[in-house]
């Protein structure tokens, strides 16, 4: 009997209650977390929010201070690291400089002395699967970096672990051929149904490759869903700013109908409408976030859009496929949009001190409680 019908759905790996300390600083915090057979999971946050603790926990280098992991639904704590199914690949490969590319790969097994034509199949395999067959009998100084990530991968892979930590994998490659990679890594991971955990403070990074993704703040999980959910629903300001470009309109909620909820921005200007998560006290503060690329900008009042406010254009970047404008709305806030530049004109269709008009549908952005 399989209590779950879709392998993606079986948890793997399962945090219960766990808590990490050092002294009296707490890195974790009570974070709660499955994660699923065959996920590309990600672990994203700024620096010092705990990512690193967490991933380290579930490779054996810390204990939880409180709190169970399980792994298959058996606690890990008593399993040393070496014995766990689990490998991690670090930010420096760490592979050896004297040994060749198939002999990195082959480590592992060797230690396990495995049979040698179990060790030269399964080898040759992982070459195939990073695509370094031509590579085999070169050293890692021979290689480039992309390569040398590429056979520290092959390497982890090469015992065939449950689950792939990855931490800060892409770290020390240059941005276009990190982009590369993370296509390739996604493809690996398909390919082997390994589940893969990677820590990355790299938010495209993160949105990429992983099919869910966690944030962390302070040690604590903040908001766990698919990279579109995250992105479109997020659960606060903190999270929303932390993924990609947002604006964060601060007011007032005046009324409430069903799921839409009315709210007051600045004196003397109408109202906003917005679809809340959550049920707002009329009186209360809110904060309405929406995303520069969901709102038009026109010189006149737009006639379609339920949203309309207008300002003064401060700025503006021409990025070449985009332009961004900063405007200014009364009362001081500014809100950052972004066109298209479909053609050349519609990037100098609007200068600075230009009195601009921006407007949006009501599902366009979402209101936050903080
Ligand atoms: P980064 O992206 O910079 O690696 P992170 O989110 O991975 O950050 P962690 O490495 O998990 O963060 O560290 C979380 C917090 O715990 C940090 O404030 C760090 O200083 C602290 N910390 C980590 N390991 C130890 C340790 N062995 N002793 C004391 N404090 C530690």
């Amino acid at each position: 009997f399989a209590p779950w019908d879709d392998p993606h759905e079986k948890p793997l790996i399962q945090f219960r209650n766990v808590t990490k300390r050092f002294g009296d600083f707490t890195a974790v915090d009570n974070i709660e977390l499955d994660i699923f057979e065959r996920e590309f999971f990600a672990l994203l946050g700024p620096s010092g929010c705990g990512k690193t603790t967490l991933m380290r926990m579930l490779a054996g280098f810390e204990t939880p201070t409180e709190g169970t992991i399980l792994l298959d639904g058996k606690d890990i704590a008593p399993i040393p690291p070496n014995r766990r199914a689990t490998n991690m690949m670090f930010q420096s490969y760490a592979l050896f400089p004297h040994l060749t590319v198939r002999d990195n790969i082959a480590f592992g097994l060797k230690r396990e002395r495995r049979p040698k034509p179990e060790i030269d199949a399964r080898v040759d395999e992982m070459l195939r699967l990073v695509q370094l067959q031509k590579f085999a009998t070169r050293k890692p100084h021979q290689i480039s970096g992309g390569q040398r990530q590429r056979v520290a991968l092959a390497r982890c892979l090469a015992k065939a672990p449950k689950l792939l930590l990855l931490d800060e994998p892409l770290g020390a490659l240059d941005k276009k051929l990190r982009e590369e990679t993370q296509f390739e890594l996604m493809d690996i991971q398909e390919k082997t149904g390994t589940t893969f955990v990677i820590v990355t403070h790299d938010q495209e990074e993160a949105m990429t490759v992983a099919s869910r993704v966690a944030v962390m703040d302070h040690g604590k999980l903040v908001q766990v869903a698919t990279p579109d959910v995250i992105y479109e629903l997020p659960s606060s300001t903190y999270v929303a700013d932390f993924i990609g470009d947002v604006n964060i309109l601060e007011g007032r909620i005046t009324g409430q109908d069903d799921d839409r909820v009315e709210i007051a921005w600045a004196e003397d200007q109408p109202s906003i409408h917005a679809k809340a998560r959550v049920a707002l006290a009329p009186g209360s503060t809110a904060y309405f976030a929406i995303r520069p690329e969901k709102i038009a900008i026109s010189a006149t009042r737009p006639e379609t859009a339920p949203n309309a406010v207008t300002g003064k254009v401060l700025d503006i970047a021409y990025l070449g496929n985009i332009s961004t404008y900063h405007v200014e709305l009364p009362g001081g806030q500014v809100i950052k949009a972004q066109s298209t530049n479909t053609d050349r004109m519609a990037a100098r269709e609007f200068t600075w001190d230009d009195t601009v008009w921006l407007g949006w549908s009501d599902a366009a952005g979402v209101v936050l409680e903080r």
